[in-house]
């Protein structure tokens, strides 16, 4: 069986095929296909703009689809970005500068009030009727610093007080084990293995 793993995000597949591990080899990406349209992401909740992303191209292909939808939620910002993560303060400027713009707004915010969570919503269609649904959570704490290289997006402001350490510090193969997504993705594994 083959399956589309519907993402436009490089980063996003990367991480996805390294948690995958070898059920990894099932799956198509978009890139195996051209001039495919891309969805509106207009929906209310990740289920909702993970759902549609997924019905979008399992209807397009007839494969059965997994897409994500993913976000951080900042305490100090009474959980935004959320939804609208990707384009957060504005939408035309890189993430160095969107991170530095959060880590300025909380210059003043006490270490207590620092919490932040990445969620991620992972919907699997197999078919109109057959539709399974994962979410993940991570939680951690907004640093004062931009630091490390790995990762993507919010990561080298994210930190992880057991570990001591920014995300983007922590090697791929580390926050493939801990992530948002590896929470969500390890049950979809879990789907497909017939386990759940
Ligand atoms: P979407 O799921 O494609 O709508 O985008 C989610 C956005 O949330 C990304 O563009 C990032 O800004 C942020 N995000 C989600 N997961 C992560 C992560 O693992 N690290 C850093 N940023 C993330």
């Amino acid at each position: 069986m083959k399956i589309l793993l519907a993402t436009n995000n490089k980063h996003k597949v990367e991480e996805i095929k390294e948690i995958m591990g070898e059920y990894a080899r099932m799956f198509k990406t978009l890139s195996d296909f051209s001039g495919l349209p891309i969805p509106v992401e207009d929906g209310k909740t990740y289920r909702e703009n993970s759902l549609k992303k997924a019905m979008h191209y399992h209807k397009l292909t007839g494969l059965p689809a997994i897409a994500d939808d993913s976000g951080i939620e900042i305490d100090a910002f009474d959980g935004k970005p959320g939804l609208m993560s990707a384009r957060f303060i504005n939408p035309s400027i890189s993430f160095e500068e969107r991170n530095k713009i959060v880590l300025e707004r909380m210059k003043n915010v006490p270490d207590e009030k620092r919490g932040a969570k990445f969620i991620c919503c992972c919907v699997l269609i197999y078919s109109d009727e057959d539709i399974r649904t994962e979410y993940g959570v991570f939680e951690g704490k907004i640093g004062y610093d931009i630091k490390g290289d790995y990762g993507f997006g919010y990561d080298p402001i994210f930190y992880l007080p057991k570990m001591k350490a920014y995300l983007a510090q922590i090697p791929p193969e580390e926050k493939n084990k801990i992530s948002h997504r590896a929470i969500a993705f390890e049950k979809i594994k879990m789907h497909i293995k017939g386990e759940l």
